[in-house]
């Protein structure tokens, strides 16, 4: 049985007093019996404060992006031990935005999805297509290239750390979501590269959120598909209220 697992990302976002605030709200509003787990993942500057603020209540931590190297001279950079000792359970890697915008590459993500496990961070990997990549009907390889480029030399226990997040680029920040059948069949055939590259218990094992304008009104259907376990929210996990009301649909 997988726990969903709710992540919001504040992108660069707030400012320190609202995002303490945002955590605290999250902390205090968090139901006692909520079936999902739950981590916000602010701007790395205030990822100290926030996780000051979340300190032994049910809400994780983690950080939108590190570097692979474990110290050195890497101006502006920060490295997965940097980030446990500030309190990080999670750190998101391979966002399309920095795929895209930042020009990150599968290797890249490779090397710090490795150094994050190294440190004993649960990485958040995201794939997803572009909306060409979709129209000409190559998600499946999209999907798979990422995954594959992305897990490079992952054992299987490693990969039961790991949750996975198909982001549909197209769907990210416009209002647009996948239906719950469409995001379903991404989820379903990553669980088959899953059995492939693994086997079947770690396929079983490893969570896969959605992630892609997820909103209080979209949340419960999206979530009740078999292999959608979670969500990556942006924009709705910056109103605690919006954010809360998509835990309770989990
Ligand atoms: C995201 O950036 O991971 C995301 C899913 O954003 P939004 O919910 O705003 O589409």
């Amino acid at each position: 049985m997988r726990t969903p697992l709710i992540a919001g990302n504040w992108k660069m976002n707030l400012h320190r007093p609202e995002a303490v605030a945002l955590a605290e709200a999250i902390r205090d509003g968090l139901k006692k019996d909520a079936q999902a787990e739950v981590a916000v993942c602010p701007p790395s500057v205030y990822l100290d404060g926030v996780a000051q603020a979340v300190r032994g209540s049910a809400v994780a931590v983690g950080a939108q992006n590190m570097y692979h190297e474990a110290n050195g001279a890497f101006t502006g950079e920060l490295s997965a031990s940097m980030l446990k000792d500030v309190g990080c359970k999670y750190v998101i890697l391979g966002h399309s935005e920095r795929r895209h915008i930042l020009g990150e590459t599968n290797q890249d993500v490779n090397r710090k999805l490795l150094a994050a496990l190294a440190a004993g961070l649960s990485p958040i990997v995201c794939v997803g297509e572009t909306l060409a990549q979709r129209e000409a009907g190559q998600t499946a390889d999209v999907v798979w290239e990422q995954f594959f480029g992305s897990l490079a030399g992952v054992s299987a226990e490693q990969a039961t750390q790991v949750v996975l997040a198909y982001e549909p680029v197209w769907a990210i920040g416009t209002g647009k979501t996948a239906t719950p059948e469409q995001a379903e069949a991404v989820h379903a055939d990553l669980r088959k590269i899953l059995e492939v590259r693994y086997n079947s218990q770690t396929a079983q094992a490893v969570r896969i959120q959605y992630g892609g304008s997820v909103k209080p009104d979209n949340a419960a259907e999206l979530l009740s598909q078999p292999n959608i376990d979670g969500a990556l929210v942006g924009g709705a996990s910056l109103k605690a209220e919006q954010f809360l009301a998509i835990v309770a649909a989990a």
